[in-house]
């Protein structure tokens, strides 16, 4: 293959992966609902009010290693409280063992969760936040369970859980 026809083999597939992923992603689109109030907090608010894992992954979007934390496997009936202000995002009817090393949920408190695009990575992928206070959970992947098909994998050290 001469250089010229790399290239244009390269630009082929970027325009194709380019289209896939538009199509691909995003595909549950949620807004925060009407009565929530966002929280304005500086960042001294956060470093003084949140562990360094809560902080990096609320945040600055980082991800916690897999099976770290303790809620991955928690079968427990409760709900599931932003760490960051205590919002529900999820309860126990709603999460499922994904095998992934993530808390998982099929569903979410509707309009306690917001999605946005993240380009952290290669591909777009879509991320959600708290509606409230803005932190970063995790990342919306559409292989979930019927009848929603939606995985929303959680940080778990994102996450507080209380028991019902
Ligand atoms: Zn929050």
């Amino acid at each position: 293959m001469n250089r010229r026809a790399f290239l244009l083999g390269v630009t082929g597939f970027s325009v194709f992966t380019a289209l896939q992923l538009s199509s691909s992603h995003n595909k549950v689109d949620v807004k925060a609902a009407a009565y929530i109030i966002k929280w304005q907090r500086s960042d001294t608010y956060w470093r003084d009010t949140l562990t360094p894992a809560q902080y990096a992954i609320l945040r600055t979007g980082a991800t916690e290693p897999r099976y770290s934390s303790p809620y991955t496997k928690l079968e427990a009936d409760g709900t599931y409280h932003c760490a960051g202000c205590q919002l529900e995002l999820f309860n126990s009817a709603m999460k499922y063992d994904s095998h992934t090393g993530w808390p998982s949920f099929q569903d979410y408190i509707k309009g306690h969760i917001e999605t946005y695009t993240d380009f952290k990575n290669i591909a777009p992928t879509t991320a959600y936040r708290c509606a409230q206070c803005g932190g970063h959970h995790g990342h919306l992947i559409m292989d979930g369970p019927l009848p929603t098909g939606q995985r929303w994998c959680n940080n778990g050290q994102a996450l507080e859980f209380k028991p019902a």
